[in-house]
């Protein structure tokens, strides 16, 4: 059983006209199958192209925070015809992110209120981007009745206490290379500790290669390899063992056949 890349964005730029080959790369590097994220409307159209033509893509639509202030109305139909296509098995990313405050905190609350709206009514998992809004993102999780629901923290980078909220509301977090990094002490500490079988591993490639590759760029879907060689070592555990468990909790969470 091969890794997944439980979170790409294979539309990038830095992609274009490769993907082929990033895909192969990423099948000799034992990573089976890649789970390519719409950061937009126009993105996820892109992803869902990108799928009929290589299988080996599996995509998941939403819209990001950064992306929120640029939502038309128009949007939501196009959005809620994608969400219900069979082959789309979760929505997302959606969340806050008052990191960069790229759209405004209303539009940010607004459009990933209405995506979990939307997402109830399907009952497929939900992928969330939450950075510096921890208190937030949960009562809004919270609130939209997402407690023991399929949800994934994607590219988990808060402390220990945000990390055991999350598990106790039954919550996945999937790690980055950013857990490889030399300072990522308190988030080695986490992910040596976080249950086995809530936890996923991914790249955020075109973004965020991890160590001992950090300073090839772009990021790609291959290199998650280190990153899950890495917690298996933070674990005390076999390879081998970590990609098997870690494989079948992405496949189990994003219901992948
Ligand atoms: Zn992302």
């Amino acid at each position: 059983m091969g890794l997944i890349d439980s979170h790409a964005h294979l539309t990038s730029k830095e992609f274009t006209g490769q993907v082929g080959d990033v895909l192969d790369r990423a099948n000799e590097a034992g990573v089976e199958r890649v789970i390519s994220i719409g950061v937009d409307m126009a993105d996820s159209a892109r992803v869902l192209a990108m799928t009929d033509d290589d299988p080996r893509i599996i995509p998941v639509i939403g819209i990001h925070p950064h992306e929120a202030g640029k939502v038309r109305d128009e949007d939501w139909p196009i959005y809620m015809e994608y969400m219900t296509r069979e082959n789309v098995v979760a929505l997302g990313e959606m969340g806050l992110d008052y990191h960069y405050d790229f759209s405004d905190r209303p539009s940010q609350h607004g459009v990933f209120e209405k995506q979990l709206e939307l997402a109830s009514q399907t009952g497929k998992p939900i992928v969330i981007h939450s950075r510096e809004a921890h208190g937030d993102t949960l009562s809004i999780l919270t609130n939209a009745g997402f407690v023991n629901k399929p949800v994934v923290f994607h590219c988990f980078t808060g402390t220990k206490a945000e990390a055991a909220a999350i598990a106790d509301h039954g919550w996945r977090i999937s790690f980055t290379g950013v857990v490889t990094f030399k300072k990522s002490t308190e988030l080695q500490d986490i992910a040596a500790a976080y249950p086995l079988d809530q936890l996923m591993v991914e790249t955020d490639s075109p973004y965020l290669s991890p160590m001992p590759i950090r300073h090839i760029r772009p990021n790609e879907p291959a290199h998650v390899a280190h990153t899950a060689r890495f917690i298996a070592e933070l674990k005390g555990m076999a390879y081998e063992e970590f990609v098997a468990t870690t494989a079948e909790n992405t496949r189990q969470f994003f219901r992948l056949t």
